[in-house]
């Protein structure tokens, strides 16, 4: 893997350039304390310095609603909406946020046909990484996410005036362009900074989610009354499912107008919502909300580990902060735990 020493001061012509070939996507400042990946017009509003953005890169992916199919009034064929054409490059996506991809990756991939909407996307979607500091919300590390082995196309680590390159694909030495042959390499000195910097950043997360025995908890504590009391709290508004970067929840839904026209449409569903477990006849199998706010958990964790042999969940923090009553990902962890713990010793006693 080539790791390439690149001045900051090359980074507004360097990001011109880009943005002439392809769709260039920056996080920007949304408000006073937000952030949002939008389209690049101009240099001055690139905040590489973000923590987390609104909504998660899977915005580019999956959009929250995508028409997957329509028919003219009078026709008797369906067409296939296009995208564009150009190569969509996501610039400044932090490790969490790479890993979330990733999973989406994994859960896009696993039908007998792998999801043709998502996958056209993806073959045209760049990652250039970059690194960050944990805030209060973040425990990425816990979740083993807080680093990208892989998964991008350049990974730019900040080092105060310039960055340390690293080159991960093909297409991420076509991005650099000429420059990917006369950048220095980065010296010996270089990667003992960068290694310094990576602890540096390790000793600066405050927030820690023990998840040796999250799945134990789990399952063992499917009847806990924690659940209950987080159900009177979750005002099941969908904020934590919509914003998390891997809750791919979908509803598929028609449109006939009385002119002729339909379409097909997905748009992104939240399993808190109370009619999303609702089947024909009526029938729902999560009705109350403690039941709903469980089986997320469960899924996250357990359930999506089971089958992919991984949790979904990359600890981004953004449901933490998102949720308007504080529900906490990592307290309702450590709670069932400590009754995990108290059960045992009542055992033992
Ligand atoms: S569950 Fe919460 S912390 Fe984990 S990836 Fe989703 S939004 Fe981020
Ligand atoms: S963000 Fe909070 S209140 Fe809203 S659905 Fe999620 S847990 Fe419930």
């Amino acid at each position: 893997m080539r790791i390439l020493r690149f001045h900051k001061s090359h980074l507004e012509v360097w990001l011109d350039l880009i943005a002439e070939t392809a769709d260039l996507y920056v996080p920007k400042k949304a408000g006073e304390k937000a952030h949002r990946f939008e389209r690049y017009e101009d240099f001055q509003e690139v905040d590489l310095s973000y923590t987390r953005t609104i909504l998660p890169p899977k915005k580019f992916l999956f959009p929250p609603e995508e028409t997957l199919f329509s028919r003219d009034a009078g026709s008797d064929s369906y067409h296939v909406p296009e995208i564009p054409d150009r190569d969509v490059v996501l610039f400044g996506v932090h490790p969490c946020d790479i890993n979330g991809i990733r999973v989406l990756d994994v859960f896009f991939g696993s039908f007998d046909r792998p999801d043709y909407y998502y996958q056209r996307r993806r073959k045209k979607l760049r990652i250039v990484g970059h690194s960050c500091m944990p805030d209060e919300n973040c425990f990425c590390q816990s979740m083993d996410a807080e680093t990208a082995a892989s998964g991008f196309d350049l990974f730019l680590n900040d080092m105060g005036d310039h960055y340390l390159v690293t080159l991960g694909t093909v297409e991420g030495d076509l991005l650099l362009g000429d420059r990917a042959d006369t950048l220095p390499e980065a010296t010996a000195e270089d990667m003992t900074e960068l290694m310094a910097g990576i602890r540096r950043r390790r000793e600066a997360f405050t927030l820690e989610l023990d998840t040796s025995i999250v799945p134990q908890a789990v399952s063992l504590h499917q009847t806990d009354p924690v659940w209950e009391e987080l159900g009177e709290k979750c005002l099941t508004c969908g904020c934590c499912s919509l914003g998390c970067p891997t809750c791919t929840c979908f509803n598929i839904r028609d449109t006939n107008t009385l002119g002729g026209s339909a379409k097909r449409s997905r748009t992104w569903d939240a399993c808190l919502y109370r009619d999303f477990a609702t089947v024909a006849g009526g029938y729902n199998f999560r009705p109350n909300r403690g039941r709903r706010v469980q089986h997320r958990y469960y899924h996250k964790q357990v359930g999506f580990a089971q089958s992919f042999g991984q949790p979904s969940c990359v600890g981004c923090g953004r449901c933490i902060k998102m949720c308007p009553t504080g529900i906490h990902f990592v307290e309702v962890f450590r709670a069932l735990q400590e009754n995990s713990l108290k059960q045992e010793m009542g055992r033992d006693a």
